[in-house]
């Protein structure tokens, strides 16, 4: 098939105002999001939420196991003074009480309890044992903050043997443990009254201190604070571990699966949906758009022309006679001319004009940016090209065509229904001519 162009380049075609918006409007308008992107957007998502996912866990694993470290940690540092407590008293007081004029302070329980826990915490300078009371002899003894709310809370209520509470923020912040320190009765030799009161004692606190005490009364607390702060920075380390580790494994699956992914379903899916698209936009036997296809491209095309304020026309072209070369050659070689026939038309085009088969011998041309006149001639120039093509089998045909301008505001159907009237009146001007409408 070979034709000679004789309007060349003065065609309305190479018209220069037509932007590359016109050009997106015809082809379909914006690429959509692939699904390889909605692939690696939902690996992403999942990516980080796995990573939240076990940061929190192993936050929240982490922060109750550090809970229960400092809580044992306290309870045993309070075991050990009660077990000093007890040695002081039932093993040591009698043995270093032999002498009435001589004291021993490891025979008070309190002086044996707080000494050993001092040699207890040298390696552990973070916790803290003390015995304190509201008003002790010495004023080093005395309850302070937290100390005197558990006393106070002792004494209101006879039955509570243990108090514990998280106190302070930050590096400061520490977990406390307290128990009564009640008077007994072996408190009570000392404690009592002035003149039970051995002579050595007396001497060293005087006659008149810690005196009166009554059985069963409060007087003081065993107190052990523990510095949570050792153990936060464990749960720290520990988070930043996982983090390292959840990411590693994550990014890992990250790009196994978009790999994986991508290869087993992304590319099978996209070439099935390519050949599907194809299937329903495309016609067939010429390989140009069909009348559905058609019909959505118009509808861009007519948004793009009432945006940018640009002309739109529409070519419709229909052979002349075809039924009767249909029936002397045959329906085989009739199809072989529609098939070179939509050829032509893709080579006359420029790219962003838009031909379809409308339908058996019938074609339409979308020529936005071209007002009636430069599509008229273009039409013009299609008849040529058909009237001295070559068909197949040495064949020749001709075609009617008629144009119509888009009007801003009338549906596209309108304009359709113009170019059809146009086509009409070429044919009844004795076909292989074109024909605008009014
Ligand atoms: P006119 O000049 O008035 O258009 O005459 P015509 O014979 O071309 O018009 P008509 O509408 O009477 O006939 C159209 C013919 O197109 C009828 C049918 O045989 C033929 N045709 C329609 N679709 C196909 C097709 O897919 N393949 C082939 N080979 N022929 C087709
Ligand atoms: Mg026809
Ligand atoms: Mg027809």
């Amino acid at each position: 098939m070979s034709v000679h162009n004789p309007l060349g380049a003065g065609l309305a075609r190479t018209d220069s105002r037509i932007t590359a918006c016109a050009r997106q409007a015809t082809t379909g308008g914006p690429v959509p999001v692939s699904i390889r992107a909605r692939l690696n957007l939902m690996l992403g998502v999942m990516t980080v939420l796995g990573v939240a996912i076990s940061c929190g866990w192993a936050g929240w694993i982490g922060s109750s196991q550090a809970l229960d470290e400092v809580q044992a940690q306290a309870r045993q540092r309070m075991a050990v003074a009660q077990a000093v407590r007890q040695f002081s008293e039932t093993e040591l007081r009698e043995l270093l009480s032999a002498d009435p004029l001589r004291f021993h302070a490891a025979s008070q329980p309190s002086f044996a309890a707080n000494t050993v826990l001092a040699y207890l915490h040298q390696d552990d300078p973070g916790a803290d044992y003390r015995e304190v009371a509201l008003d002790p002899v010495r004023s080093q003894f005395r309850a302070l903050g937290w100390e005197k709310t558990a006393i106070e809370a002792f004494r209101a209520d006879p039955a509570l043997t243990v108090l514990q509470a998280r106190e302070g923020v930050g590096a400061a912040e520490r977990w406390w443990l307290a128990r009564p320190l009640r008077a007994e009765a072996s408190c009570l030799a000392c404690h009592g009254g002035a003149a039970q009161r051995p002579q050595a004692m007396a001497e060293i606190y005087g006659r008149e201190h810690s005196l009166g005490w009554q059985p069963g009364q409060v007087i003081g607390a065993q107190v052990v604070s523990v510095p949570m702060a050792p153990a936060w920075a464990r749960v720290r380390a520990g988070l930043w571990r996982t983090l390292a580790l959840s990411l590693s494994i994550m990014g890992l699956f990250f790009v196994l699966l978009n790999f994986g992914l991508y290869r087993v379903v992304v590319l099978p899916l996209q070439a099935h949906s390519d050949s599907w698209r194809r299937l329903a936009s495309q016609d067939m036997l010429t390989g140009l758009a069909n009348r559905r296809e058609f019909g959505k491209r118009a509808d861009l095309a007519m948004r793009w022309a009432r945006r940018e304020q640009q002309p739109l026309s529409v070519v419709v072209l229909d052979l002349d006679h075809f039924k009767a070369l249909n029936d002397r050659f045959g329906h085989a070689e009739g199809d072989a001319v529609l098939h070179a026939l939509g050829q032509v038309l893709q080579e006359a085009i420029r790219p962003l004009d838009l031909p379809a088969r409308m339908g058996g011998e019938e074609f339409a041309i979308l020529v936005p940016g071209c007002t009636l006149d430069s599509a008229q001639r273009f039409a013009e120039l299609l008849r040529y090209k058909v009237e001295f093509t070559v068909f197949p089998k040495g064949l020749a045909v001709t075609a009617s065509l008629g144009v119509a301008q888009w009007r801003p505001g009338e549906p596209f159907s309108a304009v359709l229904e113009r170019a059809d009237q146009a086509l009409y009146q070429a044919k009844s001007a004795g076909r292989n001519t074109v024909r605008a409408a009014a």
